[in-house]
């Protein structure tokens, strides 16, 4: 009887160990995000954050091989791959080499992939995790390489750069082993393997000009979807447009685009929560504007801004984390660390 019950034990233990299985791992990416902007947008909602459920907190060194100011070609190549490269390179290092991600780098582990933007799916940050290619406007060649199976499910803009394109070929007929969607309920109820949800044909517009679906419900239905998989799988969430905001000088573009990706990041502080072996990083690949936050009302929810500049800035950015090896994301250090980190935490 004593050795059936200690055969129990070391059963249920066994079972219960779940730090064993590799976890989850979500990026998130908000483009252009500086402090100022968190700052700007949790002024702006009542004083609050979602990133005030982090545990750690770190900053990142954002600047590309060739200059101190970053694009978001080198900067998401850097936290994607791991080199520092050019201004204008996906995924190819400075002489012009590929460079493996870490969502290959997941695949390789039996991991699933899902990518989510609100710009195009083509556009530099998303295409820096699955695609090489010697200049961020080469659309086209990025939609063909990720017409060849390189992630199981993206959700973005850019329809165009697939189905109305210069060689005429329409990568949507071609890419059989996807289902592609129309919306989040189609999404949620397909059960192919394999699902491509392209937003709009062009740049989705601006959440202030009624973009659609919610950043915050594609991310809910995309981790059910993982989760439907059952494998660990890699996320990377991006809120495109806080940087055209910024560009833009626009502030209530800006907290408006926050403001949506604060609520995606709640939900998934919440599942990463329940779920106890997912990895949440924060960050972002740039700021963008100069903005500094120079007025407003704290009883009102008013935050005021004055920018400096239309293009990118070289501060620091922050980095948030939460979950299994979130203690590594604390420090500074430089945005391929992201990278470094992240594949760690698969070894691990
Ligand atoms: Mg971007
Ligand atoms: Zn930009």
């Amino acid at each position: 009887m004593r050795q059936l019950s200690l055969l129990v034990i070391i059963l249920s233990c066994q079972l219960g160990f779940t730090q064993e299985k590799t976890p989850n791992i979500i990026l998130m990416i908000g483009d252009g995000m500086g402090l100022t902007q968190i700052s700007s947008g949790m002024y702006a909602n009542n004083n609050s954050t979602a990133l005030e459920g982090f545990e750690f907190i770190g900053l990142s060194k954002t600047y590309a091989s060739n200059q101190l100011i970053t694009d978001s070609a080198a900067s998401g190549t850097a936290m994607a791959t791991g080199v520092k490269t050019y201004n204008g390179a996906i995924g190819i290092d400075p002489q012009k080499r590929p460079q493996k991600s870490i969502l290959q780098y997941c695949q390789e582990k039996g991991y699933s992939t899902a990518l989510l933007a609100t710009s195009s799916i083509v556009h530099a940050t998303p295409a820096s995790f699955y695609a090489h290619v010697k200049s961020r406007n080469q659309y086209e060649d990025i939609a063909l390489q990720l017409s060849e199976d390189r992630v199981d499910l993206f959700i973005g803009g850019g329809r165009k750069h697939f189905n109305k394109r210069k060689d005429k070929r329409d990568l949507i007929q071609e890419m059989t082993s996807y289902e592609f969607v129309n919306s989040l309920k189609q999404l949620k109820s397909s059960d192919a393997q394999k699902i491509g949800y392209l937003t709009y044909s062009d740049e989705p517009p601006k959440k202030l000009e009624g973009r659609k679906p919610a950043l915050e419900d594609m991310a809910v239905a995309s981790i059910e979807k993982m989760e439907s998989l059952g494998k660990p799988f890699f996320m990377m969430i991006e809120g495109s447009q806080i940087d055209w905001g910024g560009h833009a000088n626009e502030m209530q573009y800006v907290l408006t685009e926050f403001k949506e990706f604060n609520t995606t990041i709640a939900r998934v502080l919440e599942y990463a929560k329940a779920d106890g072996n997912t990895l949440v990083i924060v960050t972002a690949d740039h700021e963008t504007g100069g903005l500094a936050l120079t007025g407003g009302n704290l009883k009102k929810s008013l935050a005021r801004g004055s920018f400096n500049t239309e293009g990118h800035t070289a501060t620091m950015v922050p980095v948030f984390s939460y979950g299994p090896t979130a203690k590594a994301f604390s420090g500074i250090y430089e945005n391929t660390a992201i990278f470094n980190k992240m594949l760690e935490t698969l070894t691990k």
